[in-house]
């Protein structure tokens, strides 16, 4: 392998927002681009439901929903919940104004998206980890990697970009700051059915005295279900263990019924679901997108629209700036900011709906919260 690399923009993590950043450069620039992926492109991808706002990114990309395949988008045809009253409702789609919402083959999209890049001329290194980082007189970023089999390598960039999502690893080892508002942890199960039974393509939410339970159909005949908590409670419930997680799901009104006719995917796993948000603004030609920029509560269903808006606003903000215009990494900061600020007042109140558990440490924590001042 080449010791040294030289391109213009080095992208961090080959998730939606590592993607998307690279197909935005690539159609909108001549800058060339490289993706480090720590992973083999295989591992399995949790969060899925995403509103009809993903076609006009992904066309702004240069992206037509044709180059997926059929059931990689399926309709949520009810989105329901039990929040804030143990009957069930239409859940409120207050986090955004798109009524008509899709559940994601993930695997499949983020594959799809690197494809494109590979194809429109971007080059990727999967299974490489970063071994350092080193910026040349807060100018060019310098890179050493580490391939699975073909060994060390560097790479020299002009930009570098951190999409390594809620790890925030590139952040992290570069010194730059993250402020997280919750310790919101996910721990879930995938379940598959037959393909006699019946699966009807809804989601459903019901919050409990510990958290708060999700349940959504997935297309190949799979479902999600995930109980939603702060890291200590899962912890101190021992939900890790399938025996007690299953006692939790037991307890539930409504959710436990969804799964009586299904076989579930082995052992619960536990993915991180705190709400972040980076400040970049002290390094220079470094920018965050997606999770590692800011991260939501998956209640909100932000994370895949946002991994991929921030994405196209970062590279518009290095074409701009590479062309000579000032303050764009700046300008890109503060829309960030905006979009958290506003996003906690909105969890602020969505928390505060749910008053029946007053007593419980989860639920306290949300709703006493003070409305975020602008
Ligand atoms: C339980 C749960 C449910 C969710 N549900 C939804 C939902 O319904 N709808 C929704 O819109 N969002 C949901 N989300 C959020 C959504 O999954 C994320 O917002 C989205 O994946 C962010 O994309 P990203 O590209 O920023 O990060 P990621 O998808 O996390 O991608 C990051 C990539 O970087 C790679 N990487 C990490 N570190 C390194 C490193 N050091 N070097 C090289 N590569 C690295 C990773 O392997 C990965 O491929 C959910 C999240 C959770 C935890």
């Amino acid at each position: 392998m080449q010791n040294l690399l030289e391109t213009n923009v080095l992208i961090v993590g080959g998730g939606p927002a590592g993607a998307s950043a690279a197909l935005s450069l690539l159609k909108y620039s001549d800058l060339k681009v490289v993706i480090i992926e720590e992973t083999n492109l295989e591992s399995v991808k949790i969060g899925e439901q995403v509103n009809s706002s993903i076609f006009d990114l992904l066309n702004y990309m240069g992206i037509e929903k044709k180059s997926f395949s059929e059931n990689n988008f399926i309709q949520g045809y009810s989105n329901t919940a039990a929040w804030g009253s143990e009957r069930i409702m239409v859940r409120d789609s207050i986090f955004n104004t798109e009524t008509e919402s899709f559940q994601l083959n993930r695997e499949e999209f983020d594959y799809m998206l690197l494809e494109k890049v590979s194809e429109k001329g971007g080059i990727i290194f999967p299974r490489t980890k970063c071994l350092k980082f080193e910026q040349i007189e807060n100018d060019y970023w310098t890179v050493e990697l580490k391939h699975e089999t073909k060994g060390n390598f560097s790479v020299k960039a002009k930009y570098l970009i951190d999409a390594t999502g809620r790890s925030g690893s590139v952040c992290r080892k570069i010194g730059v700051e993250s402020k997280r508002h919750d310790e919101l942890t996910a721990i879930g199960r995938f379940f598959y059915f037959n393909e006699s039974d019946m699966i009807k393509q809804d989601i459903i939410i019901e919050s409990i005295e510990d958290g708060w339970w999700y349940c959504a159909s997935l297309p190949d005949r799979k479902m999600t279900l995930t109980f939603f908590s702060d890291a200590h409670i899962i912890k101190e419930k021992r939900l890790e263990k399938s025996e007690n997680w299953n006692e939790l799901l037991s307890k539930t009104k409504h959710i436990k019924h969804k799964i009586s006719q299904a076989s579930s995917g082995g052992k619960p796993w536990v993915k991180n679901a705190f709400s972040q948000v980076t400040d970049i603004s002290l390094k220079k030609n470094f920018l965050a997108v997606g999770d590692a920029a800011a991260s939501f509560d998956p209640i909100s269903s932000m994370g895949i629209g946002f991994a991929i808006s921030s994405a196209c606003h970062a590279a518009k903000a290095i074409i701009d700036a590479d062309l000579g215009h000032e303050n764009t990494f700046q300008h890109y900061q503060e829309n960030i900011n905006m979009i958290y600020c506003q996003y906690l007042e909105t969890k602020t109140f969505f928390y505060q709906k749910e008053q029946r558990w007053s007593d419980s440490a989860f639920w306290q924590k949300r709703i006493n919260m003070q409305r975020i001042s602008k």
